[in-house]
């Protein structure tokens, strides 16, 4: 049995997600009512509890990466942006995603011929399918699915040197945030791998690790950074509340200038869109919309 108190990270039963780089004199916390799973993999320190709110939380090195009650928020609009602003998406790759979450969306998708993903950590599969079976529910199945257990970064800079048909048409990165094995993919040499991993009409779309009210000159880096290399590049975002200050940044490129990533370049179904609970067409275009003083800082 796991104890409660005696945890880097759990203090007086409560998670406390403290990060003094990113969220200086602040904290997000929330009460544990039973730890169901804390050990250190080859790669991260994994912490998996239960919350009352919330149900099971999925925690990486001190980090919330999900929970059940509010999941869909991310795992929606992060891949179904990409996948709209999109015509015809058959050849898709998703870089890390071991919870399953992006996995299960990509896979609604019945234009999708061909996913693969690349997670560095089999643990953090393992455990997400025992503990947090509604993630993936059953995705990991799907017959198109091609699973590699590697480096994303490394597995990025294999593909340009082969060809191609080996490209892809969206890329999403579903990783984990900028301090630990996800910070290569942050900078500008990892926008260079994904725009040779690209098709013509490509899209990419990443999670930023930050959004405008904590790290608003941050975002604006990492969009100029993605602009170095993507002639279209564009911010939106996310609500989420467990993720500290209740929202998430994207990043959405393509090396398409003309392509309107803020629209959908496809009609949803109505079948599609009842399997959906947060993305829509009309959120679509308003993710991209930000209040005045971020839209000044992060698009100018
Ligand atoms: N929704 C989450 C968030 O932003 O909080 C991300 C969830 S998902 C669990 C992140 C995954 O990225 C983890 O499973 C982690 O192991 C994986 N990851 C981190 N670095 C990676 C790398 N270099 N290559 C492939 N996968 C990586």
């Amino acid at each position: 049995m796991f104890n409660n108190s005696n945890h880097a990270y759990i203090k007086d039963g409560w998670f406390r997600e403290i990060n003094d780089k990113s969220f200086p004199g602040q904290a997000f916390i929330m009460a544990v009512d039973s730890i169901l799973y804390q050990a250190q993999s080859e790669f991260q320190d994994i912490l998996i509890f239960r919350n009352k709110v919330y149900g099971t939380v999925l925690v990486l090195d001190g980090i919330i990466q999900c929970t059940e009650f509010d999941e869909f928020a991310y795992q929606e609009m992060i891949t179904h942006i990409a996948m709209f602003a999109h015509s015809d998406p058959k050849r898709v790759l998703i870089i890390g995603g071991g919870d399953g979450g992006v996995l299960r969306e990509v896979a609604k998708h019945s234009c999708v011929k061909q996913i693969t993903m690349v997670e560095i950590d089999a643990s953090v599969i393992e455990l997400s399918r025992k503990f947090l079976p509604t993630l993936s529910d059953g995705a990991f199945e799907d017959e198109r699915l091609d699973l590699k257990l590697c480096d994303g970064f490394k597995f990025l800079q294999d593909i340009g040197d082969s060809g191609l048909q080996n490209r892809y048409d969206v890329i999403v990165t579903d990783s984990s945030d900028p301090e630990g094995p996800a910070e290569a993919f942050f900078q500008e040499r990892y926008f260079q791998l994904l725009k040779n991993a690209l098709n013509p009409n490509g899209v990419v779309i990443m999670q930023s690790s930050e959004n405008i009210w904590l790290n608003l000159n941050y975002l604006r880096d990492l969009k100029n950074t993605a602009k170095k290399v993507f002639p279209n590049t564009e911010y939106c975002y996310t609500m989420v509340p467990t993720y500290t200050s209740g929202q998430l940044g994207l990043i959405v490129c393509s090396n398409n200038a003309s392509l309107s990533l803020d629209n959908p370049q496809r009609v949803i179904s109505e079948q599609e869109q009842e399997q959906l609970k947060y993305y829509n067409p009309q959120i679509h275009s308003s993710a991209f919309v930000l209040p005045t003083w971020a839209d000044m800082i992060i698009n100018k």
